[in-house]
């Protein structure tokens, strides 16, 4: 997904004789089909001193399933799924679902389809359901009203780093239980399958649209319409809704607000009209036009098939950063302004924002775990990102990545206390352990010692991780180097 971790010496290339190398990747990877193979893989890895990798679909925004000269364990055909009724376990009793560590959103959801279940998974289509998107919390276009898909976990079956392969439950093991459910991948254990609740079928309106500066748009009514819309956050994430919306700036003073799209889960299409209608009054009152494109699904496949676009994998030459902006920043209008503000400026400097307006709260009932706490308190999930080109040098890649984290600190300064969440962030993130882990961080940390004594599984930002350092060929944040302890 990231060529940068790989140390860019192999990047695609139209040029038939240009040479490369493995790079950042592991040398050997076990393409696993059974928990044997996994076991296997682990107890040599651990003996022989190796540096070992587990990778499911490579999709991690920091690297953290590549690792050069490393034995990977690839868990990408372990592809079982299967669907209990009335499933009974950890103070749960109703249906659930267990996945295989190599099962996708697009193939959970489709069985879900066929089945007659709603499973919480990723908006992305191709990310790895039971890998390092549930270990690391997981949002969701369900995430406003179920939580996070962490939450939804009953049980794991894991192979420790001692090679033991154990089923991992509340009652069985509750501190591993927890740290396992959002405390990152490729940390505790390699996962081989989890058990997760699942929810009725039901119905969602999906909504898509857009609007510009331009002849009868001003710079400062886009603004009046982008704050209008955040007004609406508590309202909308209470309702149960999920937006996916983008801010881009498409030149000097000019920019475009898309809505890609707004997902409105148990919402028919009045009521998802009733919701929207003071902003879009606003919007009218402001002058701005837009036409909406709104679709009404009695199912959520059918619903997410149309309304989230495949993203791009495998091709991008680009780093992100990201926050998680609480509910404390819609107390007040001038806390409000001053979110706003911040993220004006960094898009006006240059920077796409892609953001989430949602909630993520652990339901009643559900067993507490190891997410971000930041992510029990936000209305927005914000990400943007800087890019180059494949022969941008290594010392412009590193000015460009800095400048992100430079840009971030404008989202960090308004909501300190804050986070940011793991799977979808800067690799620069500063203190990560406080942004990705916040007041989890030591309790984590000490299990991260218990399970895993002779720190066989390193993740670059994961837990402990800073007792590490990949000196990478190019001087860059990748993984193309040995891993040394600091
Ligand atoms: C196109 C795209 C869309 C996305 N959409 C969403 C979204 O809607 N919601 C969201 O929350 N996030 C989303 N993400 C972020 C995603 O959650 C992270 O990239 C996540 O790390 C992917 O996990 P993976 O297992 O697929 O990837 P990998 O890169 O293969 O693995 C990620 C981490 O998990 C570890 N890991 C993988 N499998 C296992 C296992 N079985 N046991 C133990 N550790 C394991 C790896 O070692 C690594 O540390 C998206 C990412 C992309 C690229």
């Amino acid at each position: 997904m990231w060529p940068l971790f790989e140390g860019r010496t192999c990047l695609p290339t139209t040029n038939g004789s240009a040479s490369c190398t493995v790079g950042g990747y592991s040398s050997y990877a076990v393409n696993v089909s059974n928990v044997a193979q996994i076991q296997l893989a682990v107890n040599f890895a651990r003996n022989a001193d190796i540096r070992l990798v587990v990778k499911n679909t490579g999709h991690d925004f920091n690297g953290k399933s590549t690792g050069a000269g490393a034995l990977g364990i690839w868990t990408h055909h372990l592809k079982d799924i299967e669907y209990y009724e009335n499933y009974r376990g950890s103070g749960y009793q109703g249906p659930a679902v267990k996945m295989g560590a190599g099962v996708q959103a697009f193939e959970v959801y489709a069985k879900g389809q066929e089945l007659g279940f709603t499973a919480v998974g990723g908006e992305g289509k191709t990310v790895g359901v039971t890998g390092g998107y549930v270990l690391g919390g997981g949002h969701s276009p369900m995430s406003s009203l179920y939580g996070l898909a962490a939450d939804q976990v009953l049980a794991l079956e894991v192979v420790l780093a001692n090679g033991r392969f154990v089923t991992v439950t509340e009652e069985s093991d509750p501190d591993l239980f927890w740290a396992l459910r959002g405390g990152g991948g490729g940390t505790y254990g390699v996962v081989t399958s989890l058990i997760s609740r699942v929810y009725p079928k039901f119905g969602v309106t999906v909504s898509t649209f857009d609007f510009s500066t331009g002849k009868d748009v001003s710079v400062e009514t886009f603004w009046a319409g982008v704050r209008s819309y955040l007004e609406r956050f508590p309202t909308h994430a209470d309702a149960g809704t999920y937006a996916y919306f983008w801010i881009l700036p498409t030149g000097p003073n000019a920019f475009t607000f898309l809505m890609n799209p707004f997902f409105a889960v148990n919402h028919t299409v009045d009521e998802f009209s009733a919701l929207v209608k003071p902003w879009y009054d606003d919007l009218h009152e402001l002058g701005i036009s837009f036409q909406p494109n709104t679709t009404y699904y009695d199912n959520f496949y059918d619903g997410w098939m149309a309304g989230f676009p495949l993203e791009t994998v495998a091709s991008s030459t680009m780093m992100t950063g990201s926050r998680l902006f609480p509910r404390a920043n819609w107390d007040t209008p001038t806390s409000l302004n001053a979110t706003l503000n911040a993220l004006r400026a960094t898009i006006t400097d240059g920077f796409a924002l892609l953001a989430f307006n949602m909630k993520a709260e652990l339901q009643e009932g559900f067993t507490s775990n190891s997410a971000n706490p930041a992510w029990r308190e936000t209305l927005m999930h914000a990400i943007t990102s800087t890019s180059w080109t494949n022969t941008t040098s290594d010392t412009d890649i590193m000015v460009k990545m800095d400048d992100l984290t430079k840009a971030v600190g404008k989202w960090r300064a308004v909501c300190p206390d804050s986070g940011a969440y793991m799977s979808e962030s800067d690799i620069q993130e500063p203190h990560f352990q406080q942004a990705f882990y916040g007041s989890n961080y030591d309790r984590l940390y000490k299990l991260k010692q218990w399970y895993d004594p002779t720190a066989l599984f390193y993740a670059p930002t994961g837990v402990g991780s800073e007792e590490w350092v990949v000196k990478s060929l190019d001087g860059l944040p990748d993984q193309n180097g040995r891993l040394c302890r600091v």
